[in-house]
């Protein structure tokens, strides 16, 4: 099979906390050089793409700007086809108030005018916020997620990531969120389609976990590949239903898809 393009994911794909995971950044090189166009894409919605650039530069990946995105720049682009005009309540972190402000998005802290709930990964996260989404939700309002990561790894051990807030919210207003963004999300198939145009079975996914890296590459139809230098061992593989194309140790083993 002759590979075009390649959807590689960050954390536990090519790095840990900063430093690289061994093997990986040759793994990415072999990609360049087999003239594989690639496009790392991030579930996590904290950070803009040039942060990116600056830590994946340091860790050994040289890459521009235009070829990241996170589940952040998906939420953007969500909220400007769906909420340009609202003024959104939002429970998360400066990085992602960050990007909705340079996206012209306006934010309010006011539960009784909010037009719709954005919930996401916020390591303040508390009972006040609760309360806030409670009485916001009870209005009936649009309710968005960032991205469904339940924890992401540390460097030391895994945390709570947006997944857990958005719970923590579902469960206190009694409802389901109307959408929820990143990978492997509708929007972040259409992303990706952009940038690598071209047919879905010519293109890899790569990534360290099965519902979010490998279900975006399920629902686009491209060749999955799921690397154990992440979240995803032995029997979390065993047990789950989602089954990728290929298993490897780490990405640096990508000849033995690519050949
Ligand atoms: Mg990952």
């Amino acid at each position: 099979m002759e590979f075009s393009g390649a959807v590689i994911d960050v954390d536990g794909t090519v790095v840990r906390g900063d430093d690289p995971i061994p093997g990986a950044p040759a793994g990415y090189r072999r990609l360049r050089a087999a003239g594989i166009e690639t496009l790392f894409v991030s579930n996590n919605p904290t950070k803009a793409p040039p942060a990116y650039v600056d830590r994946l530069g340091a860790a050994g990946y040289d890459v521009d700007a235009d070829r990241v995105f996170t589940a952040g720049s998906v939420t953007t682009r969500y909220l400007r086809e769906r909420h340009r005009d609202d003024d959104l309540l939002c429970i998360g972190e400066a990085g992602l108030l960050d990007q909705f402000a340079d996206a012209g998005l306006s934010t309010t802290d006011d539960v009784d005018a909010a037009d719709a709930l954005v919930a996401s990964i916020d390591r303040e996260f508390d009972y006040d916020d609760l309360c806030t989404a409670l009485w916001a939700l009870e209005r009936d309002i649009p309710f968005i997620g960032t991205d469904p990561d339940v924890v992401i790894p540390a460097p030391e051990r895994d945390v709570p990531g947006s997944g857990a807030v958005i719970s923590a919210v579902a469960g206190v207003a009694e409802r389901e969120p109307d959408a929820v963004l990143g990978k492997p999300s509708d929007t972040a198939i259409e992303m990706v389609r952009e940038r690598l145009p071209y047919p879905p079975e010519e293109c890899l996914v790569v990534g360290d976990r099965l519902d979010t890296d490998i279900a975006l590459g399920e629902r686009a139809g491209m060749t999955t590949v799921l690397v154990r230098s992440g979240v995803t061992d032995e029997a979390v593989l065993e047990s789950s239903d989602v089954e990728p194309d290929h298993v490897l140790d780490h990405l640096g083993e990508i000849d033995r898809v690519i050949g």
